[in-house]
């Protein structure tokens, strides 16, 4: 699991949308500085059921618009006809979209598992129907989860459903946030086993606030180390403290990943760009690898 040499690995950051004119202002000043960190794009999440979709546009837009960084947006198929996803898939590809990351989305609460109100029931029906509608013109990255999603039934049929989506088309996969790499590493060891060879780029949570990244984990299915978690706690509202700690773990996980043979890193960056800057500087990331 080694990355050639002198290959920089791909880097990439994830936007929410934002809500309102601040938050636009808000999420442009991060999006300047973290440009300044030449990553391979920047992706924009989409709220299941198309909650968000004017709103993921309209920022997806904006970053292809300014054309210093390729936008990748999110695209849920839960909730969503094939009419409204097809309409949305044209719109970005007539933008210069080039790059997807397809998901089936988070069931609104109080539907049943597999019970998708839309004509997709899982991501790999959606990847299939991109590569029907537009061949190759988009790279598609998918979702995995070193640490099985919470609605798998078990470890080896969530495995299988990865390589459902692998089969129907997917380039690259992104994994959920997690903080133990041993779960990365035994989770591309397996997907390689099973004869994927797709890149497998984990997916990055930085620590700096533990009340937010506690609910996250709970309804994701990331765990936070029993280390980190008394740590976090026993800072409080000490907010300061809390960020320096989130740093020094995260840049451990980093460097232990890159390490070990990750070919990137995707950073939630929750619209902001010191906590991924502090943490891409400590790895020397500025540095040509
Ligand atoms: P799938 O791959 O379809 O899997 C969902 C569940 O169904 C799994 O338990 C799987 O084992 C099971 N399954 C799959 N196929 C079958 C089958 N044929 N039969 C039975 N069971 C099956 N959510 C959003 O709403 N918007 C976003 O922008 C967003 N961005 C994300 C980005 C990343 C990198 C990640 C890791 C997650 C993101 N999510 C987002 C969350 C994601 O939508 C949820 O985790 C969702 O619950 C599952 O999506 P999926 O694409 O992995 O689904």
């Amino acid at each position: 699991m080694n990355h050639t040499p002198n290959t920089r690995p791909a880097f990439s950051f994830e936007f929410f949308p934002p809500k309102n004119p601040e938050g636009t202002e808000r999420l442009r000043r991060a999006r300047a500085r973290l440009t300044a960190l030449d990553p391979a794009y920047f992706s924009v999440t989409f709220g299941a059921g198309g909650s968000t979709r004017d709103r993921t546009l309209e920022t997806v837009l904006e970053i292809q618009s300014e054309g210093a960084v390729a936008a990748a947006p999110h695209i849920s198929c839960i909730s969503s006809s094939r009419a409204q996803l097809l309409d949305l898939l044209t719109t970005y590809r007539d933008h210069g979209v080039r790059r997807l990351v397809a998901l089936r989305g988070d069931l609104p609460s109080g539907t049943g598992v597999g019970g998708g109100l839309g004509e997709f029931r899982y991501a790999a029906e959606l990847v299939a129907f991109i590569r029907e509608q537009f061949g190759d013109h988009f790279t598609i990255e998918v979702a995995a989860y070193p640490e099985f999603h919470p609605e798998a039934t078990n470890a080896e049929k969530d495995l299988e459903h990865f390589r459902k989506k692998v089969a129907a088309g997917a380039d690259a996969a992104i994994t959920q946030y997690f903080y133990n790499p041993d779960a990365y590493v035994a989770f591309v060891d397996r997907v390689r086993a099973m004869g994927m060879d797709i890149p497998i780029v984990p997916g990055i949570m930085p620590i700096t606030n533990y009340t937010q990244l506690a609910r996250f984990s709970d309804a994701c299915g990331a765990e936070i180390p029993r280390y980190i978690r008394k740590r976090l706690e026993a800072y409080g509202d000490d907010s300061a403290s809390i960020r320096v700690f989130g740093i020094e773990v995260v840049t451990r996980l980093c460097q232990r990943l890159l390490d070990d043979g990750a070919p990137g890193l995707h950073f939630y960056s929750m619209n902001q760009a010191g906590p991924s800057e502090a943490i891409w500087n400590n790895l020397g990331l500025a540095q040509p690898r």
